[in-house]
């Protein structure tokens, strides 16, 4: 085979790829044991953990087990380590070989989140044994480590844990000589480090920290140690590639060969983007099953992405999916490779653009798909991730055009039959029915049923009749929590890594004072950018009190230019050196020196923070929705047709619906067994004291969704349905990912699921609530609503919530208080306070000087804990704002929208403040404890909005005084109708001026028909 390459000879390294990826995941292993821990927190031992292997008794056969790598692939050049052993001894080193790219993607996972400040400097941020907290990625305390380990932390943990590891490489020697087993080099991996379900490495080391010290403790072990065998693996692949001009060997100034040991600051990545854009398939769905089919399909084509990147071709891993983006590393040239006396090969990135393309289309042509996939390898190599959001957001861009490039659709040249009503592309073959999908529509909606009827998709429904609630309701909740800034590094501009204040108090000395504030210190950096004795002196005090890396490693001056180039260029989208004067260099590198820095394993750990937020609600919904008082709810049967007394043939997998008394029927017919499985809300039809012979000998009038025919079934027999499919929760994931979660539910059980998220975000994101908003959006509908309606009305309502911009809030009161910060904030366009309470302590009784951070209007710094952004933006600790204060926030919104008739989707939504979602509730459970009857407080509010109507003009605006006097009289109807006196008098008519009792009533009494007095 001529052309190229490249391909065929990563698939010969594979065995060497995979394992370089397995070194990396363990490098750390010694820091999974509590003895690492307890070391740092001040317990002296002996314990090393960079040795853990050697202290076992017997040894761990680290070296026994991995040994085989090197006599299959020798590689030239003394690539080689020693023994395997230097992989985990010399992990933060700085060495040649393929030790040295270890080293580089080690530096790259944890050197840059830990800022690499000088050692002591930074010895105050160390945490105690009594309070070894990790925290989440947003500043939350998770677990105090050693008060409260987990499992991996205790001694059977940890043997545990060496037993797996052993078996994950004496399985990875035994794939090693098979190399060609792709199903076994899946299996092994995502047994390993697989997201759903949870592989085992992955759990254990999420459970644990990498770093112990302040507040380097929001990564895990495992965010680490995934991140940098990533970046070694693709490192790795991008030596290979590069074969014989690999710079293993460099030559020295007298020209003699030596082995090159500065890999470790020359490598760098690129992103490999690939996408396939969802929203046509979503717009297009005409049924549920449409949607949620297609999007089955497009899984299945990201794990054929991922099985190709990850173990085919092994370059690189999965950093970053959601519905419709994968971000993978990919192997990226080091510095200079534009320039001319390059030392090295050349990666041929756009052969290897057009490569993968042609493959990926291969797989999109497979599955049918009407559009093309996206592909895309970054333009720059670099040394940070912080560029997969811009790769990612270009990718949505060009995928928003859904034939953004040439694609043959496959199966569109088919003449006969009507267009299929889903993709409008293909024809159906069935002339006489027009609501028949084509061939690849109809595959797409029935192969998720298979997957259903084998139990693929666990306990959770597939079917809206399922899922509707006793009024015939059904809820789609969507949320997001706009954490897109965060993976780009521009929302860490509020955190700090240390506060400047505390970092001179530790580190001052009478000798050599430090600047204790940001303006100080910015002129401080200013002077270090200058020439002479005085700014030699400001630069050695920086170098050896903020970055070491201002020296290289041969202890000579790394220019200015240079270390800005790597500490801020490639860290941020900051302006070039040369663009900029000296105050702003001087501004940049200051404020880059004290920020949480957007280290890939942060970055890796900010989304996996974001999808498991909203993982942890789905367990939380299915338990509310599941929620009944009437056992049936929950149940499936299976009824047995009685063939006198049946007419007609069924048809296999067909849904059947009728009614039975007052309540609707849905069953599924299933060919093979002869007999009909229920999916519908059993809760309707039966008692919770009915027998599951309830429905024996009745009799039935079905139709099928499309055929105004009907068939007549007799009941002869009912059944528990069979293990997997007898008991299920009626809920209905639609899409989860970091950026989105959709759920189908039971209206009647939405508003609590709403409070629960609510509750969830306001406690884990207390912190940063002004800039890590919840977007919430509810649509709730009657189940027989056009699907295409629904998701039509969500997908315009999740356009309107995703505000980009921030708005300014004034600051009303801040009080604070054995360490919460109580803040009374006010937006501009709105009437009503909000109170946020902000915990500005740590658990073990430090100042929080980390996350709280606003960004305020005020363009002056003026507390010891103010800094500023070099674009001009102040940030100031929660603690220090003060009334009058103007604060930047992105708020918290929600929006709620009943669907009585699909019109209603063209209909203005109203956006609101989450935290009116909870007043709104509140407001609720008031009235239920003071109103009289539900008929009372009917009659009392048409009354009112009757009333209201005549001093209103006809677009909602108030005649001159009408607002007053039309308050009165609802003053007046409370007071007389529903009896209600004093504070909660003055409550609902306020209620009644601000539209929250609108609200209110409307949504409990009209959208959920809920009564107070249930
Ligand atoms: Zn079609």
């Amino acid at each position: 085979m001529t052309g190229f390459q490249f391909p065929e000879t990563l698939r010969e390294h594979r065995p060497l790829l995979l394992a370089c990826e397995a070194i990396g995941w363990l490098h750390m292993t010694g820091k999974a044991k509590s003895d690492f821990l307890r070391g740092h927190g001040g317990q002296k031992s002996d314990y090393e953990y960079e040795k853990w292997d050697e202290i076992e008794n017997p040894p761990f056969p680290w070296n026994d087990l991995l040994n085989w790598a090197q006599t299959k692939f020798p590689l030239n050049g003394n690539v080689w380590p020693d023994t395997f052993t230097e992989f985990i001894r010399k992990h933060t080193k700085r060495d040649k070989g393929l030790l040295g790219l270890l080293q580089a993607g080690h530096a790259m996972a944890s050197g840059i989140e830990k800022q690499s400040f000088p050692p002591r400097t930074v010895e105050y941020l160390g945490q105690d044994v009594t309070h070894m907290w990790l925290s989440s990625a947003f500043g939350h305390p998770v677990r105090n480590l050693l008060d409260d380990p987990p499992e991996l932390l205790t001694e059977t943990g940890w043997k545990r844990l060496l037993e797996q590891v052993r078996n994950l490489l004496t399985e990875l020697e035994k794939l090693g000589s098979n190399a060609n087993d792709l199903d076994g080099w899946w299996r092994w991996r995502e047994g390993a480090v697989g997201i759903e379900p949870e592989g085992w490495l992955r759990k254990a080391f999420t459970s644990t920290l990498a770093e112990t010290r302040l507040p380097n403790n929001d990564v895990t072990l495992f965010d680490q140690s995934y991140v940098a065998a990533a970046l070694f693996k693709s490192a790795t692949a991008g030596a290979i590639l590069e074969g014989g001009s690999f710079p293993w060997m460099i030559k020295d100034k007298n020209g003699n060969e030596k082995a090159n040991d500065r890999l470790k600051q020359q490598t760098r990545w690129r992103i490999l983007t690939i996408g396939i854009g969802a929203d046509h398939y979503e717009a297009r769905a005409v049924k549920i099953g449409d949607w949620t089919g297609a999007s089955l399909a497009l899984d299945e084509f990201f794990t054929r992405v991922c099985k190709l990147v990850e173990v085919d071709l092994a370059f690189g891993s999965l950093l970053y999916r959601d519905g419709e983006v994968c971000a993978f590393s990919f192997p990226g040239e080091r510095f200079g490779h534009d320039q001319q006396g390059y030392q090295g090969g050349n990666l041929q990135i756009a052969d290897w653009e057009g490569w993968l393309t042609k493959q990926i289309d291969g797989y999109a042509r497979e599955a049918k798909f009407e559009t093309p996939p996206y592909c895309k390898i970054s333009e720059k190599p670099s040394r940070s991730l912080v560029g997969m959001t811009a790769e990612i957001r270009k990718a949505r861009e060009t995928m928003a055009v859904p034939l953004h490039r040439d694609w043959q659709i496959p199966g569109q040249d088919s003449s006969d039959g009507h267009v299929c009503p889903v993709c409008l592309v293909r024809r159906s073959r069935l002339r006489a029915d027009k609501q028949r999908p084509c061939d690849p529509c109809n595959a797409r909606r029935t192969h998720r049923l298979d997957g259903w009827l084998k139990g693929e998709f666990r306990s959770d429904s597939i079917w809206i009749s399922e899922v509707a609630d006793a009024n015939d309701r059904v809820a789609l909740i969507t949320m997001n929590l706009d954490i897109e800034p965060w993976l780009d590094g521009s929302r860490l501009d509020a955190l700090r890594t240390q506060s400047i204040a505390k970092w001179a108090a530790q580190n001052t000395t009478a000798k050599k004072p430090l600047p204790e504030d940001h303006d100080s210190l910015v002129s401080f950096v200013k002077t270090a950018l200058g020439t002479g004795n005085q700014a030699s002196q400001a630069r050695s005090l920086i170098q050896k009190k903020i970055a070491p890396g201002l020296k290289d490693e041969n202890d000579n001056d790394v220019p200015w230019d240079k270390f800005y180039s790597l500490m801020v260029e490639d860290r941020t989208d900051s302006p070039s050196w040369d663009r900029i004067d000296e105050n702003g260099r001087a501004r940049w590198l200051t404020h880059q020196f004290f920020r949480k820095l957007a280290s890939p394993g942060r970055i890796y750990r900010f989304q996996r923070q974001a999808e498991d937020f909203f993982k942890d609600l789905l367990v939380k919904f299915r338990e509310i929705a599941a929620a009944d008082l009437n056992r049936w709810r929950v149940r499936r049967l299976v009824i047995k047709p009685d063939r006198n007394g049946s007419t007609g043939s069924w048809e296999d997998q067909q849904t059947y619906n009728g009614r039975y008394g007052n309540a609707p029927i849905s069953l599924l017919y299933r060919k093979e067994d002869n007999d009909f499985l229920t999916i519908c809300n059993l809760a309707r039809l039966l008692e919770p004291e009915d027998g599951k012979d309830y429905l024996s000998g009745a009799s039935l009038d079905l139709k099928t969704d499309d055929s105004m025919e009907a068939k007549q079934l007799k009941v002869k027999s009912t059944e528990d349905a069979p293990e997997g499919l007898g008991v299920y929760h009626p809920v209905i994931p639609l899409e989860l990912s970091p950026v989105h979660f959709r759920v189908l539910l039971p209206l009647e059980a939405a508003s609590t699921c709403v409070d629960q998220a609510v509750h969830a975000w306001s406690d884990q994101f207390a912190r940063v609530w002004d800039r890590l908003p919840l977007r919430v959006g509810v649509v709730a509908f009657p189940r027989m609503t056009p699907f295409q309606a629904v998701i039509e009305a969500a997908r315009n309502m999740e356009a309107d919530l995703a505000v980009s911009e921030h708005k300014t809030w004034r600051v009303t009161g801040c009080e604070t208080r054995e360490g919460v910060t109580a803040l009374s904030i006010k937006s501009l366009d709105h009437q009503q306070e909000l109170l946020q309470t902000i915990p500005t302590r740590l658990p073990d009784g430090r100042e929080d000087v980390f996350y709280p951070y606003f960004a305020v209007e005020d363009k002056q710094v003026r507390f010891p804990l103010d800094f500023q952004h070099p674009d001009g933006r102040v940030f100031r600790h929660a603690k220090d704002l003060r009334s009058g204060d103007g604060v930047f926030v992105y708020p918290s919104i929600i929006e709620t929208l009943f669907m009585d008739s699909a019109k209603k989707r063209f209909e203005p939504l109203r956006r609101r403040q989450l935290t009116e979602w909870l007043r709104m509730r509140d407001l609720w459970r008031l009235i239920g404890r003071y109103a009289p009857s539900q008929t009372a407080l009917r009659g009392a509010w048409s009354e009112i909005i009757e009333r209201r109507e005549t001093w209103q003009g006809p677009d909602g605006t108030w005649l001159e005084g009408g607002k007053t006097a039309w308050l009165d009289f609802a003053r007046a109807v409370f007071h007389e109708r529903l009896g209600v006196r004093g504070a909660c008098l003055e409550t609902l008519v306020e209620a009644a001026g601000n539209g929250l009792l609108d609200w209110s009533l409307e949504w409990h009494m009209s959208v959920l028909k809920t009564s107070v007095w249930r």
